[in-house]
């Protein structure tokens, strides 16, 4: 595979050009790494998409969302690309985002480009492999880059981590109480959408959004937000309703962030974070190879009779890894 032609497909904005790069970044082949390294340094860094995080529990309506903001974006002559970030996946056997009958329209829209996960069992490889194609698809020319993934785990801190802003969506309550979200994803939501504002439901949601509302006021203000954000809104992806003022939301809070320096700041506060986050991802796989499992295992027996001491023991392991 020629990686100047490839750089040139995705710069050309061509979507085959971007399939491939994308299976070329989630491969583990070390050949492939090499080249996936040696593609994302040809890609021009001046194209920036707008990225939002997108979090929300199986059954709150995440596809039908997408597709829906996704179709009215798409009609404004809009790029958009969604990316999935699914740790779980490789446990299923099926990915979110994986099923061909989900996004039907979105997924048939020629300005519209969708990726299911890649499948993998640690976050760590997800992330990375994600953050790698939230790249491929800025310098693919997308104005818009949807990142959704499952509310489990951590992964929608690490989802925050390659966004511009981050949406959480959620259901309407039953009663008046706040669903146990998590406070911490609270903190790191700009944006919580409360869906299914339609029908027997609509009610219920406008309440749900009231209280979330609330509840968002009393956080502490953080300082890459303008006065109002955290908001909360209500819409229905099922009707279409309410996804203009979503959309609108998301501009003024991105917009206020770019003239008041928070975006640069960000990002280049997520670029640190990605480059610790992929030494400790190469140290870790270090203790991986079969010559350490050995030593480690040679050298724990040793410790555990007395035979050696366990700080020396330790300095010999590093020791032999940077020999390595
Ligand atoms: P996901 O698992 O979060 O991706 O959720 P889906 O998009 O697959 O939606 C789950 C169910 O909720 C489906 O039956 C949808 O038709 C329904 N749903 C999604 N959005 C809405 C909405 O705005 N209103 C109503 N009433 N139902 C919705």
């Amino acid at each position: 595979m020629d990686i100047d032609d490839l750089a040139k497909g995705i710069i050309a904005g061509e979507r085959r050009a971007l399939a491939r790069a994308i299976t070329l970044v989630e491969s583990g082949r070390a050949d492939h790494r090499a080249a996936a390294a040696d593609l994302l340094a040809k890609l021009p860094t001046d194209r920036q998409a707008l990225r939002i995080g997108l979090s929300g529990t199986p059954g709150v309506g995440k596809s039908t969302f997408i597709e829906s903001f996704g179709m009215m974006l798409t009609g404004q002559g809009k790029r958009v690309a969604v990316l999935a970030v699914d740790p779980s996946s490789a446990r299923s056997g099926g990915s979110i985002l994986g099923d061909k009958t989900r996004m039907d329209r979105l997924s048939r829209e020629p300005r519209a480009f969708i990726r299911p996960s890649p499948s993998q069992t640690h976050l760590g490889g997800v992330a990375r492999r994600s953050r790698e194609a939230v790249r491929l698809c800025e310098a693919a020319g997308f104005d818009v880059v949807l990142i959704e993934t499952v509310g489990v785990g951590q992964s929608e801190t690490v989802v925050a981590e390659m966004s511009d802003a981050f949406v959480l969506l959620l259901a309407p309550a039953g009663g008046d109480e706040l669903q146990g979200v998590k406070r911490g994803i609270m903190e790191i939501a700009d944006l919580i959408v409360i869906n299914k504002a339609d029908g027997d439901l609509k009610s219920a949601a406008a309440r749900t959004r009231a209280d979330y509302a609330g509840a968002l006021r009393l956080l502490r203000k953080r300082p890459q937000d303008p006065e109002g954000f955290p908001r909360a809104t209500a819409v229905s992806a099922l009707e279409e309703n309410g996804l203009e003022e979503t959309w609108a939301a998301l501009q003024e809070l991105t917009d206020w962030r770019r003239a008041q320096g928070f975006w640069d700041r960000t990002r280049a506060a997520q670029a640190r974070y990605w480059f610790e986050q992929d030494v400790k991802h190469r140290l870790l796989a270090q203790l991986e190879t079969p010559q350490a499992k050995d030593d480690l295992a040679r050298l724990s027996d040793a410790v555990a009779e007395g035979a050696r001491d366990p700080a020396e023991a330790a300095a010999e392991f590093v020791s032999r890894l940077r020999a390595d």
